[in-house]
């Protein structure tokens, strides 16, 4: 697929496109236990692509009993760290090879455009079990320096079980921040995608098999949050859960562990980024593109959206000028159009939750000034306008939660240090950008936001080798690099008296 294919052309292709929508279970597609389906609504035109399994207890059940066989038989996990880099090598070869088809799966199942699709969501995903492949034979475990007479190894094994549970903003590459880490390190992993989201999973399963996985180490369970989500997290034999989403279910998981057998939980939840502007930025344009792609990308459907924007008092109008014309300029509407830059919202349940906090919004004060109605396209689907608020106060609603949509509340300070301590205002931490050309300033806000991320002068820099995770609300354990390991390995003392 090249980038002069048609609106038209791409629509083609997208009703030629066949469907896996099966769980993926003991190496092979199954339907549910009891055959029951959900619908997989597209949100670029509303129509059912397919239906779906609906996984429940028992297809969980089935999987996990087949993922613990596959893990404790060794066929993983006790191979040579380069044998299982070499097939998750050829498991990142066959993503790129199948780009087209997955970037349209993307895209056709939770609105982002096309663009991104291929530009981003495709590669970052290869690129991300590459790296995990890579490292699999540059790590080294760890001997104590104790007395000579003792021998004290620290080994890291793998966790055993694990689940993996993702949202849908960024459906395969939140996958593959989980695939990576936790299958490198030899564990067994079953993956369940968000029921808005699950095709490319369920597709990604297929290709994972192709490249060498055996079978019941990489499994996909499609289904509903309350009935597959909650059944990995209540299972007993389920040993660690990697969650991606809202803050709200990942205190439900805290639960379930404690309900069941304490299975370690890692959470990488929502968050409401500060977006830093002072009155000393050296170039107020980069700042503006930066302010507006930082919530506007994706429709605003990610977790580190710089959903606030906190300008210096001296620099307000100058700023909101600037981004109120860039984000007049974006093109809003059918994702598969290649000139869209902006898509569809994933379903109508979250348009409609967008647009609540739009009404919210202007009923407690604060001054709309761009946007803030539902679009209509000739074919339907779920599209919200680039919108803005002015006069917004901290203590507004759309200041404090997360509304995962394309709206941007605007809040002036008068300095820096008020400008800090409205930031850190917020249940959430999971990033934060200042602008400032002031090296001391930009060390100070660095040290004082309470976030797992910092940008100074952009926004959402960073690539694998970069930690991704919150603190406070916005969760706990981190994505990427090389800590993200630490979720899927346990640490082994071995000590060992020498010549006793
Ligand atoms: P969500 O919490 O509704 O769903 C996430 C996943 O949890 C889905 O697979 C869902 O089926 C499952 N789930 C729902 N109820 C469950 C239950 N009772 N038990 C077990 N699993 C259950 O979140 P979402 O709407 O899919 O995604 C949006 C959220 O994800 C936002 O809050 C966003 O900030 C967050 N997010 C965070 C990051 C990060 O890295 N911190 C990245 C992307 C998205």
């Amino acid at each position: 697929m090249s980038a002069v294919l048609s609106l038209d052309d791409l629509k083609a292709r997208a009703a030629g496109l066949q469907f896996r929508n099966q769980a993926f279970i003991g190496g092979r597609y199954v339907d549910a236990a009891g055959g029951e389906t959900f619908d997989c609504i597209s949100p670029v035109d509303g129509r059912v692509l397919t239906k779906v399994a609906a996984c429940g207890a028992e297809d969980v059940d089935r999987a996990v009993t087949a993922a613990r066989a596959a893990f404790e038989s060794g066929v993983w996990s006790g191979l040579a760290p380069k044998a299982r880099k070499a097939v998750l090598l050829k498991f990142a070869e066959l993503i790129e090879a199948n780009r087209d088809e997955l970037a349209l799966l993307e895209t056709l199942d939770m609105g982002k455009p096309i663009g991104d699709s291929r530009a981003i969501d495709v590669p970052a995903t290869a690129n991300c079990i590459r790296w995990y492949a890579e490292s699999a034979d540059k790590i080294y475990d760890e001997v104590a320096p104790t007395d000579p007479k003792i021998l004290a190894m620290i080994r890291r094994e793998p966790m055993g079980v694990v689940a993996a549970i993702v949202p849908w903003n960024f459906p395969m590459i939140m996958a593959a921040w989980k695939i990576g880490p936790a299958l490198v390190s030899g564990n067994a992993l079953i993956l369940k995608p968000a029921e808005q989201s699950s095709l490319s999973a369920i597709r990604l399963a297929e290709l994972g098999a192709e490249a060498g996985i055996p079978e019941g180490i990489f499994q996909v369970v499609p289904g509903l949050g309350e009935q597959a989500g909650k059944a990995l997290g209540l299972h007993m034999d389920v040993d660690g859960i990697a969650f991606t989403g809202s803050g709200e279910v990942g205190k439900l998981l805290l639960q379930y562990s404690g309900q069941s057998n304490m299975k370690r939980v890692s959470l990488e939840c929502g968050g409401k980024t500060p977006h830093i502007v002072l009155a000393d930025t050296s170039d107020l344009d980069q700042a503006a593109e930066a302010a507006a792609w930082g919530i506007f990308f994706n429709q605003g459907e990610v977790c580190n959206a710089g959903s606030r924007l906190l300008v210096q008092e001296s620099v307000k109008d100058a700023l909101m000028e600037k981004v109120m014309d860039i984000a007049k300029g974006i093109k809003v509407g059918n994702p598969l159009d290649p000139q869209t830059r902006m898509g569809a919202i994933v379903d109508r349940e979250q348009m409609d939750k967008v647009l609540r906090y739009i009404g919210l919004g202007q009923q407690e004060g604060a001054q709309l000034v761009l946007g803030g109605k539902q679009l209509q396209t000739e074919e339907g689907g779920y599209y919200v306008e680039p919108t803005i608020f002015d006069q917004v106060d901290n203590k507004m609603t759309i200041a404090q939660e997360e509304i995962f949509g394309p709206v941007l509340s605007t809040l002036t300070f008068s300095d820096p240090e008020e400008g800090l301590r409205i930031a850190n205002e917020t249940v959430y931490g999971l990033a934060a950008a200042v602008w400032t050309k002031n090296i001391d300033t930009a060390h100070k806000m660095a040290r004082g936001l309470r976030a797992g991320s910092v940008w100074i002068n952009c926004f959402d820099g960073g690539d694998i080798t970069t930690p991704f995770g919150g603190y406070k609300q916005s969760g706990f354990g981190r994505d990427k690099s090389l800590h993200a390991l630490d979720k899927y390995t346990e640490l082994k003392t071995v000590w060992i008296e020498l010549g006793s």
